[in-house]
Parts: structure tokens; sequence; C-alpha cells
């Protein structure tokens, strides 16, 4: 199917090559050429600024991402930036000049292999910048790959420690655009359904890897706290991810998990002493029932549920990544900044943001 988008592929993978072995041999049954690129961690404008050099060289006419969100996010930039001139930074919001993509990328198939991020579905591509210790996201219509293969199958062999940062990113991928000031009905009826599959199989293909029906679950998802991410925003929780991952080598869904019940709490006390008539106050309820599964669960139930999950999923706090006391300032003063914080269902003061970072230690 993707020969119809050309027949020169780059590849892009992450560090375990030979589990493209399949997907290369499916390229040459079908008389298409390729090349590969590794993707080493999470994306670096740098990293970036290579790959589109080797598919400009090679020619390629379309770019297929096989791997988890990091490797999703380099192919959807790569072919976004492969057809437009200019430095990466142009392009790039907060640190760079912001300036939207002209022309339309090259075609751009996404394979997850992980369960987390619903990359193929969103029109971001989240890099680093070593140089300004941040992470940014390139936005454009453009970037939303033109075909997303979703296989539970590719998910089977992951590690419980990577099937629980990645779950645990679903899981707040679902929960900040279904309390958040963009939410919108479609996206609610996402993010329900998502938090449900989440609810009864993210322990389950935690610890049985192999159940396939638990993958599956958290295959879709991930898929559906994507598709409500682009189109209702995110919150605090990523607000912080977005400097923090810039400036720690940490699992994004790990950092997440870290932040999720203590973000939860400050938004709804900051909630109840100045915008108690915010419908997010009763939307964090709701999420409370699904995810207990009670009916008479209030928010705060679904705190300790969250609370609970973290700790079966064995979810360290910050500080085993090196976040300190020392480093919650600049963090506050950047999250602050962030573009997923404008989503968030009221805006935090400074001394509410670090009241939550702080716990999250
Ligand atoms: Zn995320």
């Amino acid at each position: 199917m993707a020969g119809e988008f050309g027949k020169r592929a780059l590849v892009i993978h992450g560090n375990n090559a030979a589990r493209t072995k399949p997907l290369l041999a499916g390229i040459e049954a079908a008389k298409m050429e390729y090349s590969c690129f590794e993707v080493r961690g999470e994306p670096t404008v740098e990293q970036i600024a290579d790959g589109v050099n080797q598919a400009r060289l090679a020619e390629s006419e379309l770019v297929i991402g096989f791997g988890g969100g990091s490797v999703i996010d380099s192919a959807k930039a790569i072919a976004g930036l492969v057809t437009n001139p200019g430095a990466i930074l142009d392009y790039l919001e907060v640190i760079g000049k912001g300036k939207q993509l002209t022309f339309p990328a090259m075609p751009c198939v996404a394979m997850p292999t992980t369960a987390g991020t619903g990359a193929e579905v969103t029109r971001n591509s989240v890099l680093a910048s070593l140089e300004h210790r941040v992470k940014v996201s390139l936005r454009s219509t453009f970037l939303l790959p033109r075909l997303a293969i979703v296989d539970p199958k590719l998910t089977i062999d992951l590690p419980p420690s990577v099937t629980a940062s990645t779950g645990l990113d679903a899981l707040t991928q679902l929960i900040e655009p279904y309390v958040s000031i963009r939410a919108n009905p479609v996206t609610d009826g996402f993010c329900a359904e998502g938090m449900r599959r989440v609810t009864r199989s993210l322990r389950r293909a935690y610890d049985q890897g192999q159940d396939l029906q638990a993958r599956e679950d958290m295959a879709l998802a991930s898929l559906f706290g994507g598709l409500s991410l682009a189109n209702a925003g995110l919150g605090a929780v990523h607000g912080f991810a977005a400097p923090i991952g810039g400036m720690f080598h940490a699992p994004h869904g790990a950092v997440c998990a870290a932040l999720l019940p203590h973000v939860t709490a400050v938004n709804l006390r900051a909630m109840r002493e100045r915008l108690n008539d915010s419908a997010a106050l009763s939307r964090y309820d709701s999420v409370a029932k699904i995810l207990t599964g009670s009916e008479k669960a209030t928010a705060v139930d679904g705190i300790g549920w969250i609370n609970d999950l973290c700790k079966a999923l064995q979810i360290a706090g910050l500080r085993s990544y090196g976040v300190t006391e020392a480093h919650i300032g600049v963090l506050v003063e950047k999250a602050a900044k962030a573009s997923s914080m404008k989503a968030n269902p009221i805006v935090l003061t400074d001394e509410e943001l670090t009241e939550a970072l702080q716990a999250a230690l």
C-alpha cells in the first residue's frame, strides 16, 4: 500500500534494527527501494537535520516511521522539513521563528511499536534542542501522517518498564484533553472509551505482555489519546514534561505519571478556590468514576487510583531522574510558557506550579 506513495522509502527506526526485518522484506517484495535512518532516544534538532539530508541525498519519495513515539515524531519531522527550505529553527516554536511550513510534506507512513504517544495521528513533532535544553514542537497540518498502521502485535515484546511509561502517557493524554478548556463532544467520546481500556488492560499488559487483548486495548487507548490531544490540547502535566524532558534523561511517560496525581490535586484545589463553576470540576469526578468503576467515586478517589497504579507499575518520583529542589524555579518558569499549559482547565500561579512539581519529586 505504501508503494502508492513512491518507490524510494526512507525507513526511520529505533535502536533495535533487527525488528524492522519483516518490514524491510515487505518493502523489497513490493519492489521498492529503501534506505534506513536510525534514531537513538528522543529526537534532537541535530538528528533531524541529518535525516533530512539523508532523505535528500537518497532522493526518497516517502518516509516510513517504524518504532515508538520518538521514531514516529522523527519520521513526521523529516517528511515535513525535506520539502521545505531553510533551517529547522525557522519552523520551531518557542526557541525558533515559529514559521509555518510552506509546502506539503513528503508522504509519511506511521507504524507505532509502542502504545502511548498516539503520535501516528497528531500534527506535531516533539524535538529536543541540545543547545536550548528544552523540548519544543514543530507544528503543521502537513505533519499528519498519510497512513497510520496500528497493529497491537507490534507491541507484544515491549518490556514491562516501557509498557508502564508509555501506557501512563496514554492515560495522561486521555485525562488532560478530557478536562481541557478545549474539550469537545468528539474528543470526550474518545477519552472516555480510551480511559476504560486503560483501566481494564494496562496492569494486564504490564504483568502479562503476551496478552494480545490487553495490548489491543492499549494500542487503541494510545490512538484515542492522540486523536484527543490533537483536537482538544493537553494541560499542566505536559506543560512540565516539555522542559523536564529537555533538561533530563527521563522517559516521557514516566515523567507524566509522576506528575499526574499532584497536578490533578493542585488543579482541583485551584478551581475550587477561584473557578468554582468550572465544568472541569465535575469532569474530574467523571474521570474518577471511569477509573475506579464506582458510580460513587469523586475526583479525590481518582487521584488515589492513579497513585495506586503508579505504585503497581513501579513509577519512580522525578528525583530518580536527577530533578531536585534546585531545578524547580527554572522548570516552573519554562513550564508556564509551554504550549500545553494553555489548555489546562485553570491558569495556575507560579506557587501552585511549584507545589505540584515539589510533590512529584
Ligand atoms: Zn505525552
